[in-house]
């Protein structure tokens, strides 16, 4: 057997549905599908794992099924032809933890053709401390790259900036040349982190979620990542200049997006979705390689707390009120 996080749906005695995680042991009868076994190393708690661990709506849509949308361990066995037993592979994505069984337990079985190697650079803590979170960081950093922006344009915003994805693209764009401001609630208490991180400036989230300002605005960013969307992501099209390119991942604040077309048609701005969950495998590679290259192992070191298995549940706590910074592993052997 194998200790797995497991989410259950059950119904009370009025009948209403009821979404539970638990701490389990299970056979190796639970892991449905996949042509290779992987023993795993560590996970991590993204705001989607916290989502579903908490009994939130929308994230899970097997039941039951293990949570965790971040892979990382070595190859027991594999039918693929692709891998040999103790090679080190990982995974994000790519319906884990939301239509499959994912990482928040000792093993997995998965596709062997979905599987990336872990770069020799990293151990598989810190895998997982980019997980999801700094793969997604990278995409948009590719897009942005790929739009053309250069280190010197001027000042790139990233909102969200405190959380995981924002702390690691914040490395990485620093690490690149670029001059980045942060976007963060938590300004006061982690004015000093987000500064060590690369950042040049600090801006008050407030700025930018309270109200949607004017469709067009002062013209500040050359390109922004955003992980945050709803008044944030309006305010930072209407505040992209000319050219510029905005890229949108995430809904902490909100799924609506209060704006209008004018930066679009008036500026030429670029809205760029960052998707990492069904991401081809050519770009997985591309986007793990450029992590290896760029990305500052002791930052990411600074970013990361581990915690033991049984240990999920709360740090999911903890995600959702905001309160982890940077990036929360799970060390799946503890
Ligand atoms: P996280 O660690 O919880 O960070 C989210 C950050 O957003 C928080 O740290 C906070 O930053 C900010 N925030 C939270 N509530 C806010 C509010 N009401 N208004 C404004 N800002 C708020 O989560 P994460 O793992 O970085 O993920 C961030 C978002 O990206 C999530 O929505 C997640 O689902 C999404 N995501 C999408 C993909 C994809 O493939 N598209 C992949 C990964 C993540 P400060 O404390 O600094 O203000």
């Amino acid at each position: 057997t194998f200790r797995a996080w497991w989410i259950e749906k059950n119904e009370d005695a009025e009948g209403t549905t009821q979404q539970t995680a638990s701490l389990t042991d299970l056979g190796p009868a639970a892991l449905r599908s996949g042509d290779t076994w992987v023993d795993l190393a560590a996970s991590s708690v993204n705001y989607k794992d916290a989502l579903a661990l908490t009994g939130g709506a929308g994230i899970v849509r097997e039941w039951p099924l293990i949570p965790g949308i971040d892979v990382v361990g070595t190859v027991r066995s594999s039918d693929s032809g692709l891998w040999t037993p103790g090679e080190h592979v990982l995974l994000n994505g790519a319906g884990l933890g939301e239509s499959r069984h994912g990482g928040l337990a000792e093993v997995a079985r998965v596709d062997g053709e979905q599987l990336v190697r872990v770069p020799q650079r990293f151990t598989p803590t810190q895998a997982a401390a980019i997980g999801t979170a700094g793969f997604t960081a990278m995409l948009a950093v590719l897009a942005i790259e790929k739009h053309g922006v250069e280190p010197g344009d001027g000042p790139i915003l990233v909102t969200g900036a405190a959380g995981g994805v924002g702390s690691v693209t914040i490395a990485l764009l620093a690490h690149l040349g670029y001059e980045v401001v942060a976007s963060t609630g938590r300004g006061e208490s982690e004015g000093d982190y987000l500064r060590h991180l690369g950042a040049t400036d600090i801006v008050d989230r407030h700025e930018l979620s309270d109200e949607a300002g004017k469709p067009l605005q002062k013209q500040r960013w050359t390109a922004v990542a955003d992980a945050v969307g709803s008044t944030t992501l309006a305010n930072a099209l209407a505040q992209t200049q000319y050219g510029g390119i905005v890229t949108a991942c995430g809904l902490a604040q909100g799924a609506d997006l209060p704006a209008t077309v004018v930066p679009f048609i008036l500026r030429g701005v670029t809205l760029a979705g960052v998707n990492s969950v069904d991401a081809p495998h050519e770009l997985r590679e591309e986007a793990w390689t450029r992590l290896a290259q760029n990305l500052d192992i002791d930052l990411l070191d600074e970013m990361t707390e581990v915690y033991a298995l049984a240990d999920a549940r709360s740090v999911a706590d903890q995600v959702l009120a905001g309160s982890v910074r940077g990036r929360a592993v799970i060390d799946v052997t503890q």
